[in-house]
């Protein structure tokens, strides 16, 4: 059976919730994945979750703070583009409001970074768009403007963090969170990613600079990997290197694009599977306590996969189990298709 639903709901839950109407207003002109109605179902999953939410108000981060992340001419690029329409590449638009989204997305994230370390929760949701794992030092890419997870990392450094850990489950490997930490011994970047795929790089060889060797994680796995080999991964590759690396603070880049139903890769993990991920997170063992976490959103371009994943996730996260035997499904495929072809042919019900 697919593993849509835990197997106990944890209690009523809380954490911090980073929204924005601003981030709507970041629309491509013609039809792009990367799209406001992602905003509708991450919101709708946390809606869904019960949590009870303590607002992160978004803000405009200074350009110094940009720039403890993203080089000069980069972010002068980009303030260039505000107010205007364009392509920054053959992925990447920017709408007139983009450069204040992206900026808010940013400033956001460093908002709930000072929220968890005021102490008003250790758990954070950032809904943010447009996303960020791709945007290198130097340069927008892949859908990505400002990485965001990156400057809540660096944030978090300047806020007395001595080990931040990134786990980066987005399909895509996160080019722009590894290229800026790559010679930084202090933050970890792990990523699982399908393997080929864009943007080509978390080769197995990528391990970090001279300066930081072993802190940078890339599992690069086959297409079509499902919950079982997430799960391999998990407990083979990135949680003891985690446990090791004894992180004080935690970001997730969570992209739900390795789900099944994602339009653009072949990943077959389903909402069970990252029910799992989140709360294998959780429960690592680490001697840094009380633990702080936070969530950023990523990719993941299939509505339904979006909101299920998610609100999976958060469940995972504070405390709901997710039973292996209900990960295993080898017909999941199968039945997706089926479902698929039902409306033109009889005989597919089954
Ligand atoms: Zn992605």
């Amino acid at each position: 059976m697919t593993a849509s639903a835990p197997t106990a709901l944890p209690d009523r839950s809380h954490g911090l919730l980073l929204d924005d109407p601003h981030f709507d207003a970041h629309r491509s002109q013609g039809h792009h994945p990367e799209r406001p109605e992602r905003l509708l179902a991450a919101r709708a999953a946390a809606e869904r979750s019960g949590f009870r939410w303590t607002r992160t108000p978004s803000r405009v981060p200074s350009f110094d703070e940009l720039l403890r992340t993203h080089a000069e001419e980069h972010l002068a690029r980009l303030e260039a583009w505000r107010g205007r329409q364009g392509n920054l590449d053959a992925d990447t638009f920017v709408a007139p409001g983009s450069v204040d989204a992206a900026q808010r997305a940013a400033g956001g994230c460093m908002a709930m970074v000072d929220a968890i370390y005021d102490g008003v929760d250790d758990f954070g949701l950032a809904l943010v768009r447009p996303p960020g794992h791709h945007a290198t030092r130097e340069k927008a890419m892949g859908f990505c403007l400002l990485n965001n997870a990156a400057i809540a990392a660096n944030h978090a450094r300047a806020r007395g963090a001595e080990r931040v850990a990134i786990l980066d489950w987005d399909v895509h490997h996160g080019n722009g969170t590894q290229d800026i930490f790559w010679d930084d011994p202090s933050v970890l970047y792990a990523s699982l990613h399908q393997a080929p795929l864009f943007p080509g790089t978390g080769l197995l060889a990528e391990t970090g600079g001279a300066h930081a060797e072993g802190t940078t994680v890339n599992v690069p796995l086959d297409a079509g990997s499902d919950d079982g080999v997430y799960r391999l991964a998990f407990e083979q590759v990135v949680l003891p290197i985690l446990e090791q690396f004894d992180p004080d603070f935690l970001i997730v880049s969570a992209g739900f694009d390795a789900s099944y139903r994602d339009p653009l890769a072949q990943m077959a993990v389903t909402p069970g599977g990252f029910g799992w991920l989140a709360g294998a997170l959780a429960s690592m063992h680490t001697k840094a306590a009380p633990r702080k976490t936070m969530y950023v959103l990523e990719g993941g371009y299939d509505l339904v996969g979006l909101e299920d994943s998610l609100l999976a996730s958060l469940h995972g996260a504070r405390g709901a189990a997710f039973s292996a035997a209900e990960m295993h499904d080898p017909g999941l495929m199968v039945r997706t298709a089926s479902r698929a072809l039902r409306s033109h042919w009889s005989g597919l019900d089954r």
